[in-house]
Formats: C-alpha cells, structure tokens, sequence
C-alpha cells in the first residue's frame, strides 16, 4: 500500500502557490487535502460577514471599559482624597496618632479633653 503524501501541510505553509499547484498535479493525496481546505476557505468566507459585524464590537466594549476605569479611579482618588488615615499611610508610610499631629492625648493615645 502507497504511503499517504504528507507534503501538503509543508507546502501550503511555506511554499508559494505555484509550488503547491505542481505538487497538486502530481499528488492524489493533497488533492484531497486542498478540498478539504477549499471547503474550509468557503465555510471561512460565509462566516466572514458575521465576523465583521462582530469587529465593531469590541470598539465599543473598549470605550465602556476605559469610561469604566475613569469612573472608578476618579472615585477611588476621591476616597484617598478624603480620607486623612488614607493620605498619611501613603506619605509617611503609616497612620498618624492624634499624639504626632500634636494633639493633647491621655497614657492610652486617645485625644484628651478636658
Ligand atoms: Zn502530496
């Protein structure tokens, strides 16, 4: 029995057209493969259509995701904002006790009042 021609793959690959079209002449096995793959190309071109329609929508998801990510880092830059802990943890690497902002504290930290 005649080995099944595996050249098809190589040639559709790296070859040029005419290369591949040679070979087809001469080869009952890639004929077969180049139906195949005629019959993929038309699947291919049928579903083209559909596939462009699609294209546009990740444009659309791209501008949803950037307004996402503006919306919430504008809100988390307002949450650091406003929250002093939050500030002094970034610029001084901790939190700050009412004692380091100069305040009056009692033996246990905590702001006297008297
Ligand atoms: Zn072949």
């Amino acid at each position: 029995m005649k080995e099944k021609c595996t050249k098809y793959e190589a040639l559709f690959t790296f070859a040029d057209e005419v290369t591949l079209k040679e070979h087809l002449k001469v080869c009952e096995d890639c004929r077969e493969e180049q139906a195949k793959m005629d019959k993929v190309s038309e699947l291919i071109s049928e579903v083209k259509p559909f596939y462009k329609k699609k294209r546009t929508a990740p444009h659309h998801l791209k501008v949803a995701c950037i307004l996402f990510a503006l919306v919430i880092g504008g809100a988390s830059i307002g949450v650091v904002g406003t929250n002093q802990d939050m500030m002094d943890y970034i610029k001084y690497g901790e939190t700050l006790s009412a004692e380091d902002l100069g305040f009056p504290v009692d033996s246990y930290g905590l702001l006297l009042v008297e």
